[in-house]
């Protein structure tokens, strides 16, 4: 049963622009608001804790004009609980406010939280890192949990897989820096959490009980999860802790985006978003919800209050938790003009704040194609990143056959990818008519590079799978060679966590289930147990040469704006191809801003030769800058040909005058 025929003439009517929906406290009394045109009655529920019969008292709420409704108590519930129930003709239902900022145990009931009482201190003087352009981040993904739940992060039993886990400094494992150390030794500008809004299948109240989910299975998006928190019965507690990680990383001049999934709800008619107003916030085909999300109903962006709701939410993460940048699940299923909206609304508070996607659904969306942030609608809104599938394909294979190989690992069909690719994905003059699918990117600002993230396979584990015959140590170099790629391309590079050290992902076979070359890998460990996601820690110490090249690549990036050119302009005219003889050879340089560097791809398993183009090579002398171990070595190169070790990439800098 639709409740609204027109949305648009609807909106028109209804929409309600103010910034206070919810509850708030004002001079000592409570004020709560709600909108919802079409019910006949809203009461608000007063309760003594998240869950459990302990119901204080009832209230009818009052309707305002544009179909607000409102009521006031006059003192500081701070502490207290609350629910609304809203009124319609077939239903009557009580449920969390959407705009709850605070909540109980498993979200249930919203929570009413004096925010003022929740700084850790020293609060108000920590500042977010600067980022002056998109291109100058290093971007590292990682889940809450994963990241220390292991024995081997070295962190407290208390904190381990919690948000406190991100706060404990000088932890190791068998001499490598372990937890937040790790981050600050590798160089790495911002920290992308997987979802910590609260999430649905995890059940907070069994904090000892074997669960996990990475947190796409929203349920409430202004609260925190609770199971980061020590204590998932106190609102508050999450709160603190959270804010203590984000200090703790923004002293160490570290930025934390959230990943957010405001693409679809995990629940359909028993989301709050259905029982305060039916199908207002979802999409909808022949009176069923649509599932553009693969895994739900999809939400309904083009509508003016779920827009509004969108923004709402992103400016409370920002001032309220000091976010540094979002990234947006399923971004496609929004639409353009809320995209663009969204990315204005975050340029009001701080154009540095960071903000991309997936230019992908996991579904078909009822929305025309033209009117989604689809990737191919990338210069619809040039302003918000999209991760770059064609770099991390080109780089490895093709993500949804584990057999599939990449540049890395023998495919030099992906060759003009890879070039595409190096050039942030912008126009470039030297790639006129090749590969156009891979020319989408507004500004180099706009690719986000990556060939790892916690979907799909790992890049190792890929290997494993793919070319498996060959020995670990040519599956390293492949492995190095995918780094140096991703990390040195110009846009924005982004490395899942533990991939610096060759993260697996190992799968437990269910019952009877023979083992095969690529299913003890898991490639979608959404709720997988700790076995299969946490992050070992040993590994660093036991592949920590390849950890010290990562962190050379991104020492080196950091090092220079030519890897970092964050204008196609500036790509145009600082970096130039240099053709060899064999076509599947890379051979670039970088010139501008008094440098110049050349650099070196060789794909194949074995040594290859590079000739340096006359007009570089005459005018000044070259020594090698990062070498296939990530070393330098100052001693100018004698020879105009230069040969390349196997599956290698090489930086040479011009030594200056
Ligand atoms: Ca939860």
């Amino acid at each position: 049963m639709p409740y609204v025929k027109d949305y648009k003439e609807f909106d028109d009517k209804h929409f309600y622009g103010g910034d206070d929906l919810g509850a708030v406290i004002v001079d000592g009394k409570t004020q709560f608001r709600t909108w919802s045109p079409r019910a006949y009655g809203v009461y608000l529920k007063i309760y003594n804790d998240g869950v459990g019969n302990n119901l204080v008292e009832t209230l009818p709420m009052e309707r305002h004009r544009t179909g607000v409704w409102f009521v006031e108590i006059l003192r500081n519930l701070d502490g207290y609980f609350y629910t609304f129930t809203y009124e319609f003709y077939e239903q009557k239902e009580e449920t969390i406010d959407i705009y709850a900022k605070a909540c109980g145990v498993n979200g249930e009931r919203g929570a009413i939280v004096d925010f003022s009482t929740t700084n850790p201190d020293g609060w108000d003087k920590v500042k977010n890192p600067q980022c002056k352009t998109p291109c100058d981040a290093v971007i590292y993904e990682t889940h809450v949990r994963d990241f220390t739940i292991d024995e081997s992060s070295g962190v407290t039993f208390e904190n381990r897989g919690k948000f406190l886990g991100f706060t404990q400094s000088g932890t190791t494992c068998k001499g490598v820096k372990t937890g937040i150390d790790h981050l600050v030794e590798l160089g790495v500008t911002h920290v992308q959490l997987l979802p910590v809004e609260d999430y649905a299948t995890v059940d907070e109240s069994k904090p000892h009980k074997a669960q996990y989910n990475w947190g796409y299975d929203p349920k409430n998006y202004n609260c925190l999860e609770g199971s980061y928190s020590t204590d998932a019965e106190d609102p508050k507690k999450r709160i603190k802790e959270f804010k203590k990680l984000v200090m703790a990383l923004h002293k160490k001049g570290i930025g934390v985006i959230m990943d957010v999934v405001y693409n679809h709800t995990y629940f359909s008619d028993k989301s709050a978003f259905h029982k305060s107003f039916p199908f207002y916030y979802h999409r909808t085909k022949d009176w069923k919800f649509t599932n553009g999300s693969g895994c739900g109903c999809e939400t309904a962006s083009e509508r003016k209050m779920v827009r509004k709701y969108i923004a709402d939410s992103l400016k409370f993460w920002v001032t309220e938790y000091k976010i540094d940048g979002f990234r947006f699940d399923l971004m496609a299923l929004h639409d353009i003009e809320t995209v663009n909206y969204l990315r204005d609304e975050l340029d009001k508070i701080n154009p540095q704040l960071l903000m991309y996607g997936e230019g992908w659904t996991g579904g078909e969306s009822p929305l025309a194609s033209d009117k989604l942030a689809y990737k191919w609608n990338s210069h619809s809104f040039g302003r918000v990143g999209l991760f770059n599938d064609n770099i991390r394909d080109g780089v490895k294979g093709g993500t949804f056959n584990a057999y599939d190989r990449g540049f890395v690992s023998g495919n030099m069909n992906a060759v003009g990818t890879i070039c595409r690719a190096l050039t942030g994905c912008v126009p470039h003059y030297q790639l006129k008519g090749h590969h156009e699918e891979c020319c989408w990117a507004f500004e180099p600002t706009q690719s986000i590079n990556y060939c790892e993230a916690h979907d799909n396979n790992t890049v190792w584990d890929k290997l494993c799978i793919s070319v498996k015959d060959e020995s670990e140590e040519t599956r390293i170099k492949m492995d190095k060679l995918a780094a140096g790629i991703v990390i040195l391309s110009q846009g924005v590079p982004f490395i899942h966590c533990g991939q610096d050290f060759l993260r697996t992902k190992p799968k437990i076979l269910p019952d009877g289930e023979a083992p095969n070359d690529w299913n003890i890998y898991d490639e979608n460990s959404y709720n997988a147990p700790d076995y299969t996601n946490s992050i070992k820690w040993e590994r660093k110490a036991q592949y920590k040469d390849v950890f010290d090249y990562y962190k050379k690549l991104i020492a080196l990036r950091k090092s220079s704006p030519l890897f970092r050119l964050s204008t196609k302009g500036e790509v145009e005219s600082c970096h130039k191809f240099h053709k060899q003889q064999d076509n599947n050879l890379i051979l670039y340089s970088l010139t501008g801003f008094d440098r110049c560097y050349v650099v070196m791809i060789n794909p194949y398993n074995c040594e290859k030769t590079f000739e340096i183009p006359w007009d570089l090579w005459n005018s000044g002398r070259y020594f090698v800058r990062l070498d296939a171990e990530g070393k330098r070595n100052t001693t100018p190169i004698e020879n105009r040909e230069f040969t390349a070790p196997p599956l290698s990439l090489t930086v040479l800098k011009k030594a200056s005058v």
